[in-house]
């Protein structure tokens, strides 16, 4: 019998200072990266410091788009980075808020679990949080845990998470390493680079009892050997283990960065793990580069959509179209159109310069006659169009209204009186009134039907796509649908829920009930995304040759 010896995993906390925005998703993501590609078994978790259960009921504005994993969990938009820098699935436990600790240990304390005792943060909710750290540890899977800690140091909220960690630190030792991510701005004035905000905030985390291993510091500017030996000196870090952050023209390119400055090096040497291979397999990382450094010409997607002021709102849809428009070899163009300004008089003048228009998921009624305004301009001129979600939702009423006659065709999420439901609640939706994960949730399957583009573009028959919505396509209408040329071309083979809907004689007109977003990653970018691409690259061939 081979005689195994199971080592222990390593965690690895991640936190921040000075400012927010720094970007400690991208260092953890890039981070995860390395180690998988130099053959560790990796996962990194999410801890938000937030009092909602999941950011499932937060708008867009708040923090960004709302990501969604495979197992239905709503989650925190760094763990879309984490999935499309590792291609390693996360779940329910890669993301933890404040108040689903808080709901947790409550829920022990109403059952009796604490026996009588007095419940407190220390050391029961820091309990509760080195429960959930140490989770993902405890399934065996993985080598290394990396755990993200939201907010900045010194803020109120995050205190119970950085005194599990000092706890953690302790009771692991060399099993454990902190990664600081600081800011080191520079005063144009002076035309100096500045390390006293990065002495400060490394001074706040030794006041709560953490020294820092590693420093990751995020600047504009290159930082000299000098300044970097000065910040060791005064935070207590080895020399080598003060990384700079540069700004970067993609994130893609951090991984190598953080190579070329050996931080996988200094996390397996701080913590003694065996690296199975001494270096990193990076080849199809730099592939991906290589393509993304050689893509010269443009292809112009319009995303038409009511959160287009904030550029995080629709993250894994521009991610996932970056990544396609890549491996078709051209630089994305993409132009934020905001769907309450289409109208019927400027609709040409804003969707004319496209080659392909994407419509949006989203929620409620602002903002969704531009987006009928906008897709019947689509169907007519026939542009290649990708309805996501609710985009999809909204190709159906748009070709309800026009093409079948049903001028109040609606969904029963804007209408609840219209006669035609053409999307509308299934049975089990109607009696729900708790907001929170109470959606279609999570990866499900998807059967294709032959012949159409989405089979043509997965090469599958069935698919697993992930899933954000209450409301679904009416099947009392598919039959008036089909006759008329919009096809169901998916269905999930148990519901038959409409999963794809689609109009064959069209260049490209697709709607998908699901996200095919959320699984886009660097090395498997999503098939329909590339497929879309492909055609607002053909059609914009076409146009410069009819022009
Ligand atoms: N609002 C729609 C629904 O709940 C679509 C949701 C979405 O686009 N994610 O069904």
């Amino acid at each position: 019998m081979e005689n195994k010896v199971k080592k222990d995993p390593k965690y690895i906390f991640v936190t921040g200072g000075v400012v927010s925005s720094l970007g400690k998703g991208i260092i953890s993501s890039s981070l995860a990266n390395l180690l998988a590609a130099r053959g560790f078994r990796v996962t990194i978790q999410k801890f938000d410091p937030y009092i909602n259960i999941d950011p499932g009921t937060l708008n867009p504005y708040e923090h960004g788009e709302c990501y969604v994993t495979v197992d239905g969990h709503e989650a925190d938009l760094d763990l879309g980075h984490y999935e499309r820098f590792t291609n390693i699935r996360t779940t329910r436990a890669n993301n933890v808020t404040t108040g689903r600790i808080y709901q947790s240990v409550i829920d022990k304390e109403r059952r009796g679990d604490y026996l009588g005792k007095t419940v407190q943060i220390v050391p029961h909710i820091t309990d509760e949080i080195k429960r959930n750290v140490k989770q993902l540890g405890n399934t065996g899977d993985f080598d290394f845990i990396i755990t993200e800690i939201g907010g900045v140091v010194g803020d109120i909220e995050s205190l119970p998470f950085l005194e599990a960690v000092r706890q953690l630190r302790w009771e692991l030792g060399r099993d454990s390493l902190v990664i600081h991510l600081t800011y080191v701005p520079f005063i144009a004035a002076a035309k100096e680079l500045k390390t006293k905000p990065t002495q400060h905030s490394v001074k706040k985390l030794q006041e709560l009892g953490i020294q820092p291993d590693v420093l990751v510091l995020r600047t504009e500017h290159d930082i000299t050997a000098e300044a970097r030996r000065k910040i060791a000196l005064f935070c207590n870090v080895a020399p080598d283990a003060v990384v700079q952050s540069i700004d970067l023209p993609s994130i893609y390119e951090v991984p190598v960065a953080m190579h070329r400055q050996h931080l996988d090096d200094i996390v397996i040497r701080l913590t003694g793990a065996e690296a199975p291979m001494a270096e990193p397999h990076m080849q199809p990382w730099l592939a991906f580069l290589e393509k993304m450094h050689s893509a010269d010409k443009p292809v112009t997607i319009g995303l038409v959509g009511k959160y287009v002021e904030l550029q995080d709102a629709y993250k894994s849809i521009d991610e996932a179209l970056f990544q396609a428009a890549t491996y078709n070899g051209r630089k994305l163009d993409l132009r934020m159109i905001h769907s309450e300004k289409v109208t019927v008089e400027n609709v040409d003048e804003l969707l004319g310069e496209m080659d392909g228009v994407i419509i949006a998921p989203g929620f409620g009624q602002r903002g969704i006659e531009g987006k009928f305004t906008a897709l019947k301009w689509c169907r007519e001129n026939d542009v290649p169009t990708f309805g996501i979600c609710l985009g999809m939702q909204c190709m159906v009423i748009e070709f309800a209204r026009n093409v079948l006659g049903m001028a109040d065709a609606n969904s029963t999420e804007m209408d609840t009186t219209t006669r035609h439901k053409v999307i509308d609640l299934m049975e089990e939706q109607k009696s729900i009134s708790n907001l929170g994960g109470t959606m279609r949730l999570g990866a499900y399957d998807c059967c294709l039907r032959k012949g159409t583009k989405a089979a043509e573009a997965y090469g599958a028959e069935i698919v697993s796509e992930r899933h954000r919505h209450r409301f679904e396509f009416n099947d009392d209408y598919k039959g008036q649908f089909e006759a008329a040329g919009m096809i169901c071309a998916g269905e999930n083979p148990k519901t038959h829920l409409v999963e794809v809907v689609e109009i064959p004689g069209k260049r490209w007109f697709v709607g998908t009930q699901y996200h095919p977003e959320y699984s886009s990653t660097v090395l498997s970018p999503n098939p329909l995304f590339l497929s879309f691409v492909k055609a607002a690259i053909d059609y914009r061939a076409e146009k410069a040759a009819t022009n």
